[in-house]
């Protein structure tokens, strides 16, 4: 192993178990101080300058303060293409590219598409880029959220329409129709907070994770109402969901109106989505 793989192995090793800090050591050698992965795997060594020398230790800093690996290097992968991150958005997770193949399965190329709570703009980018017909518009409550996402779109060339709007409030124009609208909104619990790692908890913009314990659908349903007004007729709604409430969602979609609602479970089992048609 060469000296600075080790060295970062060591430093990290004091807030991290030995396979992350060796994953980390990979991701800080190969993707950030440009190592190739045979010449890191052969365990040469990397001659630092005296400028690589701080950055590698402000990098070692920030992570044993436990912030994420992606707003270090302020990029997260999502379906294969690279998004810019920081820590204003949530970093985009694997159960929503799991959302995102099932949103492609089943729409058509054309579709008119809202994605609320757009965050990164990982949802509404990858379907656009997926869907180069489709016509996808993407809010946010967040100015800081927006410029994350106005530039994934712009790097990705994509062709969103972002919005700010704050979903709770919004009041929507008499000849706005969709034929999709998905979310991906909070639904985290103020109670779930004891479980969550330090890294979510420290870094994670609050904003995007939780809802009150006293009303979980919060989002949910505002978001159904809308849907009644916005979806077109036989439109869906597509939402990620906290693996707890799926039959709640299922059962408030249904007293509402859509003429069907089910649940989906994402590839660790657990119910994650809910799917409706108006
Ligand atoms: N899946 C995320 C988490 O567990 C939460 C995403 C959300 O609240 N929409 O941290």
């Amino acid at each position: 192993m060469n000296v600075t793989n080790s060295y970062i192995r060591n430093t990290l090793q004091e807030c991290y178990s030995m396979q992350e800090a060796a994953n980390l050591s990979r991701i800080i050698c190969c993707e950030i101080l440009g190592q190739s992965t045979i010449d890191y795997y052969l365990g040469k060594d990397i001659i630092l300058s005296p400028k690589e020398a701080k950055e590698l230790e402000s990098i070692l800093i920030r992570l044993c303060n436990f912030e994420p690996i992606q707003y270090v290097q302020g990029i997260a992968y999502f379906l294969g293409r690279k998004f810019q991150v920081a820590p204003g958005v949530l970093i985009p997770r694997p159960e929503t590219e799991e959302l995102v193949e099932i949103i492609l399965k089943e729409i058509s190329a054309n579709a008119r598409i809202l994605d609320i709570g757009t965050g990164s703009g990982c949802i509404s980018v990858s379907l656009s880029k997926e869907l180069p017909e489709a016509q996808v518009t993407a809010w946010d409550i967040s100015e800081e959220a927006l410029a994350v996402s106005r530039r994934n779109n712009e790097i990705l060339q994509a062709s969103v329409n972002f919005v700010l709007c704050d979903v709770l409030t919004y009041q929507p124009a008499f000849q706005e129709r969709y034929d999709v609208i998905v979310s991906n909104p909070p639904y985290v619990l103020e109670a779930e907070k004891q479980e969550m790692e330090r890294n979510v908890l420290d870094w994670e913009p609050s904003l995007a994770l939780f809802v009150p314990d006293a009303d979980p659908l919060r989002f949910y349903r505002r978001i159904a109402e809308l849907g009644l007004v916005m979806l077109e007729s036989c439109g869906k709604l597509y939402f990620e969901i906290n693996r707890v409430f799926g039959e709640a969602t299922v059962a408030m979609l249904l007293e509402l109106g859509y003429s069907s609602a089910h649940i989906q479970k994402d590839i660790s089992g657990n119910d994650r989505f809910v799917i409706a048609r108006r």
